[in-house]
């Protein structure tokens, strides 16, 4: 048993969170307490600029995009209803590889959804979120074929090549 130093109240050890640098290595506070005091610290202009900075931070590594984008497509496709069943490891080879699967462009990282974003792209767009149909493109292209696919894209940067020389 153990004491909490928040409420005062005496509880198992398994009502306290462990922690490596404590004694007995148990937090002091006890659960509850320590998840009110969580709760309420999110609560705080501190805390929201916390937690914006740890979703920044994640949008920045492999793993953490391929989580955002996982969750981000799930999401829109159990809305639309279409069938969904990509693997975040799926997602996250690609983030690693960092282009753009059919310009070759450089992945930017930095934006929530920048032109350069990593998004994914339903080959047949009348077809499900499955591993066969989909490829993980740059945002500005995937935007660019919306329904119509790769040739309309093709042919206006062709047009767009010449109007520049
Ligand atoms: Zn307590």
């Amino acid at each position: 048993m153990k004491t909490c130093t928040k409420c005062g109240e005496e509880k198992g050890l398994n009502e306290f969170h462990r922690c490596r640098g404590k004694k007995d290595g148990r937090h002091g506070h006890c659960k509850p307490c320590r998840c009110t005091a969580t709760l309420a610290y999110a609560q705080t202009t501190r805390g929201r600029a916390t937690r914006r900075t740890r979703r920044e931070a994640r949008r920045l590594t492999a793993r953490g995009r391929a989580t955002n984008l996982h969750r981000n497509t799930k999401c829109r496709a159990k809305k639309k209803g279409i069938c969904f069943n990509l693997g975040k490891d799926w997602i996250e080879i690609r983030m690693l590889a960092g282009y753009c699967e059919i310009t070759g462009v450089e992945f930017d990282f930095t934006a929530a959804t920048g032109p350069f974003s990593p998004s994914i792209d339903r080959v047949e767009s009348g077809g499900g979120y499955t591993e066969e149909n989909c490829r993980v493109v740059c945002w500005v292209l995937n935007a660019a074929m919306n329904d119509w696919g790769l040739d309309p894209v093709l042919k206006l940067a062709r047009a767009l090549l010449e109007q520049q020389k």
